[in-house]
C-alpha cells in the first residue's frame, strides 16, 4: 500500500535556512504555471532562471511581463528566452517582451535585441514579430524614443542537447513526446554550481525525459486528468488530455527519477466536472510516495545546499488578523 500522501502547499516556506552563498544558488521563479485558459492566478508557462549575474527565461506565456514586474524586474532584464514548443500558452507573451522591453524606462530597459531560441519555426516567428511590431516601432523611432534594433527578435534554432553554456550555467534541451503534430517539443535540464532543476514542459510519459532527469534537486512536471465519462462524451477534452501525462504517469516518472523535490505545474483539469487537485495527488500517490508540491505563479525555488520553496506573498494581513 502506498503511504498517505504528504502533499501539497500546506507549508509556509520549505527549508528556509540556506547557508550557501548566493553565488552558489540556482534561483528559479515560476512566473506562469497555467494552461491556455485565461486565469488571473495561473498565467501561461514561463520560468525565470537566475544564476550568478544571468537571467534567462524558459517559455514566455501570457503575462510574463506582468509577473516580472510583480517581482520588481523590468521587462528588459531578460534578453535570452528559450521556447519549449509552439502552443500559444508557451510563447504568447513574447511580443510584449519584445516591444515593452525596448522602451527605455525602468519597466523596460533592454539595451539590445531579444534573443529567442526555439525549435524549427523560430525564424518565422521573429520575422512575423518584426512586421507586426512595425507600426509601434515607427512611432517610437519618430519620437526618437527607442533604438529600433532593441525591438528585434533574433532567432536561434536549437535541437536536443546543450543549448546554453555560459559562466557555469548549462541548459540542456531534452526532446519529449507531446503528440505527433507537435514535434519537436522539449523539456529542459538546468545545471548551475552542482544544482539541478528540470522542467518537463508539455509531454506525455517519456523515457527520454526520465533518462535525462535523474536525481534532480527539483523536478517540475506537467499533468492532465479527466474523468472517464467526460473523456467518452467530450472529444475536445480527450484531444487535450491525450497530449499530456496522467497523474499515474507522473507518479511513475518521479518514482523512476527520484528528485529531491517533486512539483506539479500546468495542471490540465478541464470543465465540465473537472478533477480536483486533491484527486490528482491521490492518484499520483499510487505510484510515488514522496512529497509533491503543486506550483503556483510566482513561487520561488532557491536551490542551494538546501532547497527553499517560497510562495509569493499576495498581500493582506498575516495570520488572519483583522
Ligand atoms: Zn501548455
Ligand atoms: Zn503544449
Amino acid at each position: 500500500m502506498p503511504r498517505p500522501h504528504a502533499a501539497a502547499n500546506d507549508f509556509g516556506t520549505l527549508h528556509m535556512t540556506d547557508s550557501t552563498t548566493s553565488s552558489d544558488v540556482l534561483k528559479v521563479t515560476l512566473l506562469g504555471t497555467g494552461i491556455p485558459n485565461p486565469q488571473i492566478n495561473a498565467f501561461g508557462t514561463s520560468t525565470l532562471i537566475e544564476a550568478g549575474d544571468q537571467k534567462v527565461l524558459i517559455d514566455c506565456g501570457r503575462g510574463a511581463a506582468i509577473r516580472l514586474s510583480q517581482i520588481g524586474l523590468g521587462v528588459g532584464c531578460v534578453d535570452t528566452i528559450f521556447i519549449s514548443h509552439y502552443h500559444s500558452d508557451h510563447f504568447s507573451g513574447l511580443f510584449d517582451m519584445a516591444m515593452t522591453g525596448s522602451i527605455p524606462q525602468k519597466f523596460g530597459g533592454r539595451t539590445g535585441p531579444l534573443h529567442v531560441h526555439g525549435p524549427s519555426g523560430i525564424a518565422d516567428i521573429a520575422e512575423g514579430a518584426w512586421q507586426a511590431t512595425a507600426p509601434d516601432r515607427a512611432i517610437r523611432v519618430a519620437d526618437n524614443e527607442i533604438d529600433p534594433e532593441h525591438m528585434r527578435i533574433v532567432p536561434h534554432e536549437y535541437s536536443e542537447g546543450v543549448v546554453h553554456d555560459k559562466d557555469g550555467l548549462v541548459i540542456r534541451a531534452i526532446e519529449v513526446d507531446h503528440g505527433e503534430f507537435i514535434r519537436p517539443a522539449y523539456a529542459f535540464r538546468v545545471e548551475y554550481a552542482g544544482r539541478v532543476f528540470v522542467h518537463s514542459h508539455d509531454t506525455r510519459y517519456n523515457e527520454n525525459l526520465i533518462a535525462q532527469a535523474q536525481y534532480a534537486d527539483v523536478f517540475v512536471h506537467e499533468v492532465a486528468a479527466a474523468r472517464p465519462e467526460i473523456l467518452a462524451t467530450h472529444p475536445a477534452v480527450k484531444v487535450a488530455i491525450d497530449h499530456h501525462a496522467t497523474p499515474r504517469d507522473v507518479g511513475r516518472v518521479f518514482a523512476q527519477t527520484r528528485p529531491k523535490l517533486a512539483m506539479l505545474t500546468h495542471l490540465v483539469l478541464l470543465k465540465p466536472d473537472p478533477v480536483s487537485t486533491g484527486e490528482v495527488l491521490q492518484e499520483l500517490s499510487q505510484e510515488y510516495d514522496g512529497t509533491v508540491v503543486v506550483a503556483e505563479d510566482l513561487m520561488t525555488i532557491q536551490i542551494g545546499r538546501n532547497i527553499s520553496v517560497i510562495p509569493y506573498w499576495h498581500g493582506g494581513k498575516p495570520g488572519g488578523m483583522v
